[in-house]
């Protein structure tokens, strides 16, 4: 965007961006940032003791190269004793979009996919009770996990089902219209902090129903119309 340093003038060579699948095509998705959304559903707000703020979505971020494909196998993360799941839709941003209105956010929109937002749930409540940012609970390696995008013309959101089920035991189970800020205001909303652009994910938050997973557990989340996400947990490194 902004770096204009030649190639050959690095010390050592930048990682590329991970890029995710798009359903039924060829060419991948390159992601640039990943924006989380907090406390979208309002069942979920209050399993974590909060009510949702009904002023104005919030957010949190997660490197690009935390991306993990759907299918990954990956190891209890460090530091954690409470590693959660979060079951997501996803928006994949397609067009830029700066301080769009809602009615024109929509537009911006190349697609939708089912990801989760894996979690070191300890970390993140730990920062939380100290007024800490959430860091080290949400932003760690092989946190994003993505199946592969469905483009919005095969796909409006509407009363679809989101469900999370751990070795075949469901878990989370709710409709995207529980959605407390819908997808356009979503983006809305953010493309008036960001130069939204191609690239931009946009995790929109999860149902109620969170909870840890262990080594050897496999977990598999489906959004009607949309590819399911799967993960499955291996030994701590
Ligand atoms: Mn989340």
């Amino acid at each position: 965007m902004s770096d204009t340093v030649a190639s050959d003038a690095r010390l050592f060579p930048s990682p590329d961006f991970p890029a995710v699948p798009v359903a039924g095509e060829k060419a991948a998705y390159p992601v640039h940032r990943i924006f989380c959304v907090g406390r979208n559903y309002a069942e979920h707000a209050r399993e974590m003791g909060v009510e949702v703020d009904r002023e104005a979505p919030f957010y949190f971020t997660k490197s690009p190269l935390a991306i993990v494909q759907s299918g990954a196998a990956v190891p209890y993360p460090p530091g954690t004793e409470n590693y959660h799941y979060e079951m997501e839709l996803v928006i994949a941003i397609g067009a830029p979009a700066w301080k769009v209105p809602p009615e024109a956010a929509g537009a911006a929109v190349f697609g939708y996919a089912a990801g989760l937002d894996m979690t070191r749930r300890d970390l993140q409540l730990a920062a939380r009770a100290r007024q800490r940012p959430w860091d080290l609970g949400k932003d760690f390696e092989q946190s994003a996990v993505m199946a592969p995008i469905t483009r919005a013309a095969e796909f409006a959101v509407g009363t679809q089902r989101i469900s999370l089920a751990v070795n075949g035991t469901v878990k989370q189970d709710a409709r995207l219209s529980d959605l407390v800020w819908s997808v356009e205001e979503l983006v809305s909303h953010l493309s008036h902090f960001y130069h939204l652009a191609p690239g931009d994910l946009i995790f929109t938050g999860t149902p109620a129903g969170v909870g840890p997973v262990v080594a050897g557990d496999v977990i598999h989340g489906e959004i009607e119309g949309l590819a399911p996400v799967a993960l499955r947990v291996e030994p701590a490194e």
